[in-house]
């Protein structure tokens, strides 16, 4: 370990860059970013730094590098193509003292730049001591991942408030502590949701009554899961799942997918297989309404997204109706991650304008569905819950119009590893679902973009 990472002011200070490329103007566009006065020195420039130039944002000498350039300096990047004049800039600039970098020349550096996870103000920097930069950037990508992109404004909002925090709790573990609840807390996610200003009364509330033992408020997180690959979690979701400490999830939940929620988290199974509602569906809005209550924060973990087809609604209307906070993530919709795993396009130019998402939930043994909409020409139709009345809707479709012979697929346990896709028409369907003993849960997609399934299917 010979490097010492520090964080350098550079604002207002004279930065020299030796070279006009792209390379030249990547540094220069960084530099620029945190406000360092910038000189470039070379004999051209290509047409960014030309721009820059022209728009008074650094100054630009047109010709080649001399030694006076070093003179009143803080920083200097060597970016030319030429080799020798490189190395020569390094000997000068670290003779006078100058930090110096030379792109893609370790050796001639007297600093490297580290791979930057950008949070304003949060910065996260990485380096692997120049033993890979392809490390360096995984690492970065990892933490990227890790790191929500609102850190920024959270940060933001402390340093806003540190002075009131400092004044109210002169001791700093006393400090510490309500940093950490504040972190942890209502006023984080709040912020996180983009309720900025919800996040600041809060926090001034939080400030308030700190002394009283405040009342606990529980929150109510109410995440799409996806289709059943983990990797199509949004980073939100996957953030979420790991920081609740009750999840209440139903069978649609994919099992990899709830592996990723806190192993420490208590889980409440509600049910929902089809016909057979193991908990009613007030129960789960009350009970979501109750452990919030009483302080938890929860996870309601839905298949897919929680506003299609998933009650995501009734369940948060409840919350609304009683003041407690909640936050929906989106998930990867059943069609859309079976679309796309099937290699079958929703829409597509020469196919299909239009699709339309329909549950085939049989009621009372009938089908109450708008058949003169999905009959419609140019138009791909997702049916969700349809397997088990894929005969009245082939039948329901062919009868109101729509072509016997119109392609249609069922997809099994779509974006799975045990995906499935059996392939016919409107009228062969019905027998395929029925020979092929299809387990759920299972979408199907009726359309002239089912041909496409030929072509594109990628997913084995
Ligand atoms: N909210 C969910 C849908 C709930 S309705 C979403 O947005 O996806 C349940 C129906 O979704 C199932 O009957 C099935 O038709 C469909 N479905 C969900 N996950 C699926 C998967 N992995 N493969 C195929 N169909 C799926």
């Amino acid at each position: 370990m010979n490097q010492l990472p520090i964080f350098l002011h550079i604002n207002d200070r004279d930065c020299l860059v030796v070279g006009g490329g792209p390379v030249a103007a990547r540094k220069i566009e960084m530099l620029m970013r945190y406000g360092a006065r910038v000189t470039v020195v070379a004999p051209q420039v290509g047409a960014r730094v030309a721009g820059w130039a022209g728009e008074g944002r650094l100054r630009l000498l047109n010709r080649g590098f001399e030694p006076v350039d070093l003179e009143a300096c803080d920083l200097v990047y060597a970016a030319t193509s030429d080799a020798a004049v490189n190395e020569r800039i390094s000997r000068l600039a670290q003779a006078r003292r100058i930090p110096v970098n030379v792109v893609d020349n370790p050796a001639l550096c007297s600093f490297v730049m580290p791979s930057i996870i950008d949070r304003d103000p949060v910065q996260v920097a990485v380096s692997t001591g120049g033993a890979s930069p392809v490390l360096a950037r995984l690492l970065r990508t990892r933490l990227e991942t890790l790191i929500p992109a609102s850190y920024g404004r959270l940060a933001q909002l402390m340093a806003r408030f540190r002075a009131a925090a400092r004044a109210r709790f002169p001791e700093s573990t006393q400090r510490r502590r309500f940093w950490e609840q504040v972190l942890h807390g209502p006023v984080a996610e709040m912020l996180f949701a983009g309720q900025d200003h919800a996040a600041e009364r809060a926090l001034e509330a939080a400030l308030a009554n700190a002394d009283e033992h405040p009342p606990v408020t529980g929150e109510v997180y109410l995440v799409g899961g996806g289709p059943g690959d983990p990797d199509l979690l949004t980073f939100r979701a996957l953030r979420l799942m790991q920081q609740a400490d009750v999840i209440v999830y139903d069978r649609l939940v994919a099992e990899p997918v709830l592996a990723l929620t806190r192993k420490d988290a208590q889980r409440i199974y509600v049910g929902k297989e089809r016909s057979q509602h193991t908990v009613p569906q007030e129960e789960i809005n009350a009970l979501l309404a109750r452990l919030a209550r009483d302080g938890h924060r929860v996870l309601r973990l839905k298949g897919g997204d929680p506003f299609i087809f998933g009650r995501g609604g009734e369940e948060i209307e409840t919350l609304s109706a009683e003041g407690i906070p909640f936050q929906v993530v989106p998930g990867i919709t059943a069609a859309a991650g079976c679309a796309s795993y099937a290699g079958i396009p929703l829409t597509h130019r020469d196919f299909a304008q239009s699709c339309v998402f329909v549950t085939g939930h049989l009621k009372d043994g009938g089908m109450d569905l708008n058949w003169q909409a999905l009959v419609q020409p140019r138009q791909t139709i997702a049916i969700y819950m349809g397997v088990h009345g894929v005969e009245p809707l082939c039948e329901g479709l062919i009868a109101h119009g729509m072509r016997q012979d119109m392609p249609a697929a069922l997809i099994e346990r779509g974006t799975m590893p045990q995906q499935r896709v059996l392939i016919g028409t409107l009228a062969t369907m019905p027998g395929i679902v029925k020979a092929g003993e299809v387990q759920p849960p299972s979408l199907l997609i009726v359309g002239e973009v089912v041909r496409l399934h030929e072509k594109l299917a990628w997913f084995a």
